[in-house]
């Protein structure tokens, strides 16, 4: 009797059937920010099946750099001439 395993991503819900590879556990667990109550873990891990696009998604793996913004235009002669005229004429008066 063929046996059928489906597993469903908890973030997403996609589903595939009978291939675990590209599904991924994770586990999250809080914690108090404030070395005061450092000791105030949950007392449950939360675990959860999640899919490589959601993991991607949300940045937990393959965080990639945003794109660098690009470098500013520099002036063209025309915008060079222009600023030199402007300073001229606002030193004459
Ligand atoms: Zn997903």
């Amino acid at each position: 009797m063929p046996v059928k395993n489906l597993y469903i991503c908890d973030h997403c819900e996609k589903t595939q059937e009978n291939e675990p590879k590209g599904m991924h556990f994770i586990s999250i667990r809080v914690q108090e920010s404030s070395p005061r109550y450092s000791s105030s873990f949950s007392k449950e891990m939360h675990k959860q099946l999640w899919c490589r696009k959601c993991l991607v998604e949300v940045g937990i793996v393959d965080w990639k750099q945003p794109d660098a913004t690009p470098p500013p235009t520099p002036p063209t002669l025309e915008d060079m001439i222009i600023e030199i005229v402007e300073n001229t004429v606002a030193n004459r008066e």
